[in-house]
């Protein structure tokens, strides 16, 4: 509760005011069927039109007060509930920005979406429900239940008769129905996940004819949802036909003793009708908690989740750093028995006892099989993950003892799925270092041959790409990405298979202005294709997460098996492709 405080304080007279202004309701509902029970006790046994006009003004203005609390209260709690809401889905949002990416490695995009969306619809709900019937529902129940007994006492025992099976009808529908709904808030994520990925993935999708499947997954995890939603309701749709019952069977029990009463001459006819209005309320009050309380077993769940959000300790911090304001200076690297592993229970290690060095300016081919540990090795440099043995060393200095901030700014990394984002391709380059000139963008763009084709657009840099770079080609991204990570002007640049889809001439030119232009920048190439390490200064052979070789070119072809197999097989497709 004590962390929820922080997103009450800022709202705390809306908090107040809506359940307050619901007295005002409370009030008339409990004092009209009194007023209705004079009318018929006192006017019409008298026939005194006076009076009858008089209670009824009295009676017109009560119900423009409640109206006047009602439209109060509920602006209230709507403003109240909303601004909790908004805040709460705003924190949710920052700490998902904080995750690492092992962080991110345990929760589904699926997941995450329905945790910002739905899950903080339904505490939204339930907070502006509560907020209404917080002091509404017991005010009425007890300010009913006072006038029942005031009015005769007899009669109201029925009622006290009536409310203990209520409440344990009530009690049992919660209990089933809590469990259910975390079941249902979960088959909702898969559902969400699945339509996650089918739209990200799309032209893949179409592509490999996978449609149909496609449709029936989504149809499988929709049918899904829907079983375990009617699961959910179908405990809940008892709980009105319950409640009507025994409103009805109250009622029936009202008027029948009421009715013996009336006859005996104990009781005058208009307490009657304020009667069976007094008990309409306070099982009305018991049916608004017991709605309360279903809400809320709903939107526990779902607090659940958002929790587990807000709780989850991001595992990547600048915590313990020795020199947070360095800068990484001259981009030299060292491996020193790096080893890691993705979950740590797993046994296997994903890289084994990894050494190696490389000096500020040179370029470091890595090459090796998919799957050997490439991607996983550049990715310590920038501490997108933290090792779990030895240490990996920036201009000499462990990688944990620079702020993230200054680590990352600078490294340079092109990541294997390249994305660019909706909006200019100025505005995409522009992401390498927003401050930017034009000169410095046209510069980047040459450098990572992305100008020629750039030109060609009529609109130029301001040509608007689609979501995802979806309207250039996937050579066209791969420059445009390299060009937007020059810009940062990184003292490493790391290229992950990079530039797999451009040809093999135009990467030649990449390469050649690297030489030219970014001769202090380290420059870590992962590639396929051994023409594009070949001339490097070193190249790490990786083999299921060892180094099995390390060398220039000619050296790995002396003594490394590895990739002496490597150079052949791809000389010879190239040999039978021309
Ligand atoms: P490469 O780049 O050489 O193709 P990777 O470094 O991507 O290889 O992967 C090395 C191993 O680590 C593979 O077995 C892969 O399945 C596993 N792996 C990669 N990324 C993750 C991840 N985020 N979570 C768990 N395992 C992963």
């Amino acid at each position: 509760m004590k962390r929820y405080w922080k997103y009450i304080k800022p709202y705390l007279t809306a908090f107040i005011c809506g359940p307050l202004l619901m007295i005002v309701e409370v009030i008339g509902e409990v004092l009209l069927p009194k007023f209705m029970a004079n009318i018929i006790n006192i006017g019409a046994a008298n026939r005194d039109i006076p009076y009858i006009i008089g209670m009824g003004i009295v009676m017109v203005i009560t119900a423009l007060l409640m109206m006047a609390g009602g439209i109060g209260g509920a602006y209230f709690a709507a403003k109240a509930a909303i601004s909790f809401s908004s805040d709460l889905r705003s924190d949710v949002f920052d700490k998902v920005q904080k995750f690492s990416f092992a962080n991110l490695d345990r929760f589904s995009t699926g997941s995450l979406v329905t945790r910002l969306t739905n899950d903080i619809t339904q505490v939204q709900n339930l907070i502006n429900m509560a907020l209404r019937m917080m002091l509404r529902a017991p005010g009425m129940l007890i300010g009913a239940l006072i006038m029942a007994f005031l009015m005769n006492a007899q009669l109201a025992i029925v009622v006290l008769v009536v409310i203990p099976i209520l409440v344990t009808l009530i009690a049992v529908v919660i209990r089933i129905a809590f469990p259910r709904f975390e079941v249902m808030q979960k088959k909702l994520d898969i559902l969400n996940s699945n339509i996650q990925e089918m739209l990200t993935n799309v032209r893949v999708i179409k592509s490999f004819v996978r449609g149909t499947y496609e449709e029936e997954k989504f149809a499988a995890a929709n049918e899904d949802l829907k079983q375990s939603s009617l699961n959910a309701f179908k405990v809940v749709i008892l709980n009105m036909p319950i409640m009507m019952l025994m409103m009805n069977a109250t009622t029936l029990a009202v008027v029948w003793f009421g009715g013996k009463q009336i006859l005996a001459g104990n009781m005058p006819v208009g307490d009657l009708t304020a009667f069976t209005a007094y008990i309409v309320q306070i099982l009305m009050s018991l049916m608004m908690l017991a709605m309360v309380l279903l809400q809320s077993s709903r939107a526990l769940a779902s607090l659940h989740r958002i929790t587990e959000v807000l709780d989850t300790e991001v595992d990547l911090t600048d915590e313990g750093c020795a020199f947070p304001e360095r800068k990484v200076e001259s981009g030299r690297v060292e491996f020193k028995n790096v080893s890691f592993r993705y979950y740590k229970d797993n046994k296997e290690k994903v890289l084994d006892g990894i050494n190696f060095k490389v000096e500020s300016g040179q370029v470091l081919g890595i090459i090796g099989s998919t799957g050997s540990g490439k991607t996983t090795l550049v990715q310590m440099i920038p501490r997108l993950y933290d090792i779990d043995e030895g240490e990996v060393l920036v201009d000499g200095v462990n990688v944990r003892d620079y702020s993230l901030k200054n680590l990352r700014e600078g490294v340079g990394m092109v990541l294997q799925k390249n994305v660019l984002f909706s909006g200019t391709i100025m505005e995409n380059l522009m992401w390498g270092d927003e401050n930017a000139s034009d000169e410095e963008i046209a510069r980047a763009a040459q450098d990572a041959q992305a100008a020629p084709f750039i030109d060609t657009f009529t609109e130029g840099y301001e040509t608007e790409l689609g979501q995802g770079g979806v309207n250039v080609s996937g050579g066209q991204k791969q420059r445009l990405c390299i060009a937007r990570a020059l810009l940062k002007k990184p003292k490493i640049l790391i290229l992950d298979d990079s530039t797999s889809a451009v040809d093999t001439a135009t990467e030649a030119k990449i390469r050649e202005s690297f030489t030219s232009t970014l001769k202090d920048t380290t420059k870590i190439i992962i590639a396929q294709r051994i023409t594009s390490v070949m001339d490097a200064d070193k190249i790490l052979v990786l083999d299921e997460g060892r180094i099995a070789g390390m060398g220039t070119h000619d050296e790995l072809m002396m003594g490394c098996q590895a990739y002496q197999e490597i150079y052949y097989s791809q000389m010879d497709k190239e040999v039978s492709a021309s």
